[in-house]
């Protein structure tokens, strides 16, 4: 029954040939339950011992499990290296709160294994007074023959529970300390940038405003055609700008996690290989002073990109604010920043949560609109037999996203206003990737495995050479952001790629490569 149930487990987290190593693994101190002990104390000892093994490899089972059938992913994956290195109490706080459910299920698998295998355990597999027949101490004598030659091999050894956990909390510290300090990676991306000398191609005072927001999926914003009416305050700006606003209708992020996804927006989504700049780093060099005002606690993107800024103001690491995780707090930052009048050349990155999980977060209370009646988009979801808790969750995420309309709205209009009449001004907004929340499975949030963690909302307004209206039109690729960047920020230097400026009369589409299989990057 022990080692059955451990088995099961094991299946459940690893496939293929590393099932039967676990299980080999494991092995030695289930089989000691076939020792018949006459001590009642040796019996207790082992079976508190055999437990607490067989409760590692369950745990470990467990987590990969999870892992594996919410992400598609490995624990020693980059994407969960990462984001469990670039996570902090608060942040883990509240993916525990929104992924509770899976927690509590999983919680309760462990706790019928727990009890099952403590009980058959307590038992021992034969009676103290009976002696095991000759084929099985054989058997037995065989199967610890294979699991001292498995303990033999490292690269088998290292699977053990204790041994993969104890080198996976050394993987995160390292990657941790390496984000530490990167004074000396961004020193030498400024020397770069310096090096390939981009000149601005424009005279006259220069105000470029890159919003990037979290977990925005276009396909809940009325802007994109949403049934329940999410963006109004976008809406309004769209039919008063005219020609000067461009809504992207086909944007995508290439990457369904944050540091991967803002690695390849400021990175010109080249290869490391390439050695790519860094666009902060070239438009300093070009003359700009740069602000980065974010609503984000985030080692990881704050060493390898905002500290590239002039002026770094992490709003939520302020303590005592009430509402610190609201994206509104960053409003009168930003205004700060374009009355400053040290300089006529500023880009002002502002890196906001939007619809960072958990929804009920990003807006203020009392502030859901979309809980009190059926409306075409909850019958829509039962009809497709999304859950209570689902359709609760896309009722939070639709009234994170109105809040977000007044926040993004907001910086729009500050942007509109800021100068005087007649300096150039430039603005562009886009989700660093999407978020699934019932679109195409019955689950809430991040979702590298559907194209809902990738179909983003991108925006680009300019009061000064209309926009051209095929690009709206134009699929867009995320990590061909900067591209975008240097053509608002009107900077120039050898080695550009004007095939990737979706503003580009040469603009020419490639479809990126991705982990999951979309149908058309034209929808
Ligand atoms: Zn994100």
């Amino acid at each position: 029954m022990v080692g059955a149930t451990l088995l099961a487990l094991i299946a459940l987290g690893h496939d293929g040939r590393r099932i039967a190593q676990l299980a080999v693994l494991a092995a030695p101190m289930v089989l000691w339950l076939a020792w018949p002990l006459r001590s009642t104390q040796m019996r207790r000892l082992r079976t508190l011992l055999v437990w607490l093994w067989a409760i590692g490899f369950a745990l470990d089972g467990a987590v990969r499990a999870y892992l594996l059938d919410t992400y598609q992913a490995a624990p020693d994956s980059a994407m969960v290296l990462g984001a469990a290195a670039n996570t902090n109490a608060r942040e883990g706080t509240e993916y525990l709160w929104m992924h509770w459910r899976s927690a509590a299920v999983w919680c309760a698998v462990l706790a019928v294994a727990g009890v099952l295998m403590g009980m058959f355990a307590r038992r021992g597999a034969v009676a103290p007074s009976v002696r095991p027949a000759r084929w099985a101490m054989a058997l037995i004598a065989l199967l610890l023959l294979v699991a001292c030659a498995a303990y033999a091999s490292k690269p088998w050894r290292r699977l053990h529970p204790a041994i993969f956990w104890t080198q996976w909390a050394n993987s995160v510290h390292t990657l941790r300390s390496a984000w530490a300090d990167q004074q000396k990676q961004r020193d030498r991306l400024m020397a770069q940038a310096r090096s390939i000398a981009p000149a601005i191609s424009q005279a006259g005072p220069s105000t470029v405003v890159l919003v990037i927001t979290d977990s925005i999926n276009r396909d809940n914003m009325a802007l994109y055609g949403y049934g329940r009416p999410t963006t109004p305050r976008l809406l309004a700006h769209r039919a008063q700008a005219g020609g000067q606003m461009a809504v992207l209708k086909n944007a995508w992020s290439v990457d369904a996690s944050t540091l991967p996804a803002l690695r390849n927006m400021f990175r010109f989504g080249l290869p490391d290989s390439d050695n790519p700049p860094h666009v902060l780093a070239l438009a300093r060099a070009a003359g700009y002073k740069v602000w980065w005002i974010s609503n984000h606690d985030d080692l990881a993107i704050e060493q390898q990109h905002a500290r590239l800024a002039d002026v770094v103001d992490m709003v939520n690491r302020t303590p005592g604010r009430a509402s610190a995780s609201l994206d509104g707090e960053i409003l009168d930052c930003v205004q700060e920043a374009l009355q400053d009048a040290s300089t006529d050349r500023k880009l002002i990155v502002v890196h906001l949560m939007g619809a960072h999980p958990h929804y009920s977060l990003r807006f203020p209370e009392n502030a859901n609109p979309f809980d009190d009646d059926v409306d075409a988009v909850e019958n829509g979801l039962v009809k497709d037999g999304r859950s209570a808790w689902v359709r609760r969750f896309r009722q939070e995420y639709d009234a994170a996203l109105l809040y977000h309309d007044f926040v993004v709205s907001e910086l729009l209009q500050q942007t509109r206003t800021a100068g005087k009449p007649g300096d150039y001004l430039a603005w562009m907004y886009l989700s660093d990737h999407g978020q699934e929340v019932g679109h195409v499975s019955d689950r809430a949030g991040h979702s590298p495995s559907t194209a809902s963690g990738y179909r983003i909302p991108a925006l680009i307004w300019r009061n000064r050479d209309a926009l051209p209206v095929e690009a709206e039109q134009r699929p867009f690729r995320a990590d061909w952001t900067a591209w975008v960047l240097a053509d608002l920020l009107r900077i120039r230097w050898n080695g550009q790629i004007p095939t990737r400026n979706v503003l580009s009369d040469a603009y020419r589409w490639q479809a990126p490569e991705m982990p999951v299989a979309i149908e058309s990057f034209s929808r």
